[in-house]
């Protein structure tokens, strides 16, 4: 019997059990402080009045003998492909079909189960700071080489820096890459790619066969007209791009588990269909989403759903401001915030990424997460999210002012 070895070779998965014991260790000293959260990205609104309606209705019917429903199709149910591709892809201009939705439990299974129809040989592209999801899945399916504990990088994946010089979007690099994943608006800074950046990525891919592995986890946040939301905007990219999308941030279904996959039919390499092998994949190892949830997620589209969940984005999207008006008064520079969630902020003075987050722990009461967390680029950058308890934020932030003397 062997075992996985690739296994052995990661790094703990240090980020949020660190933050979540210096958290601990800090208030069983201080009790009685309170203490406020603008780290995790979990949300904290309820679901909408819309989708819990749709969701007791299909719990009524699983308990009627005439409306039950067994097992659903591995591939979702054709009310939700159908109202995706109307409201997500064709009121876009966007020929995506039904066929070329796969309904899954959220963005981060599909974002790591995708790597099961790639060869172990694929030179995988990353960017640096980056969501630890897609290093870690290439990591545990032997793709990414040996990991350098003083560099923080594999020793096989291609690192694309994101820093304050690229406004945080990588350009095309020179080398081929095989799979590219980018997220846009982006975790953990924020970034949002413009329709010319994107187009780069996707004559790139083009020439070189590559497949880009693009994650809209957070498109619902932007509202500039000229930033896309779907990587099908592009011409082309239907040839050689892969989308994720997910109903946790768009409509707070983190504990609900909801999101899709596109993979569209015009997706070929070798004469495959990669659509055809994803389906295989899915249909194998993923029995269904619940129906319940299903008709959630459906109600997210109808239009007391739209407006019920736009004024909870709004709320996030005022907490996204204030924090980063907070921010620039106290003396930091910061991107991100405009059609995302995330807030990336220079540390003060250029103190480390962990120095902050203990600072800030311990003067503000605030928890923030450490950009070095994501990457070596995030180190002297820290990670605040607009998906906090509205109330506090306002406080959050004057106490982060003070702590650090403005
Ligand atoms: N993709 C990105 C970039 C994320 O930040 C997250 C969650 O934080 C996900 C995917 C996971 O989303 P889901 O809740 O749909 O699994």
């Amino acid at each position: 019997m062997k075992l996985n070895e690739n296994f052995a070779k990661m790094p703990g998965s240090y980020l949020f059990s660190e933050i979540a014991r210096r958290v601990a260790s800090f208030s069983s000293e201080h009790p009685g402080r309170e203490i406020i959260s603008l780290g995790i990205g979990d949300v904290t609104l309820p679901l909408v009045p819309a989708v819990t309606k749709a969701m007791a209705k299909a719990v009524a019917e699983m308990g009627e003998a005439a409306t039950f429903r067994g097992y659903g199709p591995e591939q979702g149910y054709a009310f939700l492909r159908n109202a995706i591709v109307e409201h997500d892809f064709a009121a876009r201009g966007i020929s995506i079909t039904a066929d070329d939705i796969f309904i899954s439990d959220g963005a981060k299974s599909d974002c790591g189960n995708i790597v099961d129809i790639f060869d172990v040989d694929n030179k995988v592209a990353v960017c640096d700071p980056v969501y630890p999801v897609y290093v870690d899945t290439n990591a545990m399916a032997g793709r990414a080489g040996e990991y350098d504990p003083k560099t923080g990088r594999w020793s096989n994946l291609m690192y694309l820096p994101c820093v304050k010089e690229n406004d945080f979007i990588p350009a095309p690099p020179q080398e081929k890459a095989d799979l590219i994943y980018l997220c846009f608006p982006n975790n953990p800074t924020g970034a949002t790619a413009t329709r010319e950046q994107l187009t780069e990525w996707v004559d790139y891919a083009l020439y070189h066969d590559s497949i880009l592995l693009f994650d809209a986890a957070y498109e619902a946040f932007i509202t500039d007209p000229n930033i896309p939301h779907s990587i099908y905007e592009i011409p082309g990219s239907e040839h050689c791009a892969i989308e994720f999308r997910s109903f946790s941030k768009t409509a707070g279904f983190t504990g609900t588990r909801c999101g899709y996959t596109v993979v569209p039919t015009a997706l070929e390499r070798h004469g495959q269909s990669l659509r055809a092998m994803w389906n295989r994949r899915q249909s194998t190892k993923f029995n269904g989403t619940a129906y319940i949830v299903q008709r959630g997620a459906e109600a997210v589209y109808t239009p007391e759903g739209q407006s019920q969940i736009r004024a909870n984005i709004e709320i996030y999207r005022g907490n996204a401001a204030l924090i980063r008006q907070g921010l620039e008064e106290a003396g930091l520079k910061v991107s991100g915030g405009e059609n995302a969630p995330y807030i990336w902020s220079e540390t003060p003075n250029g103190m480390s990424s962990w120095d902050t987050f203990d600072l800030l722990l311990r003067e503000a009461g605030v928890v923030t997460t450490p950009g070095a967390g994501f990457g070596p680029c995030g180190e002297s950058y820290f990670r605040l999210s607009a998906f906090g308890d509205p109330k506090k934020v306002p406080q959050a932030m004057t106490r982060i002012r003070i702590a650090l003397g403005r």
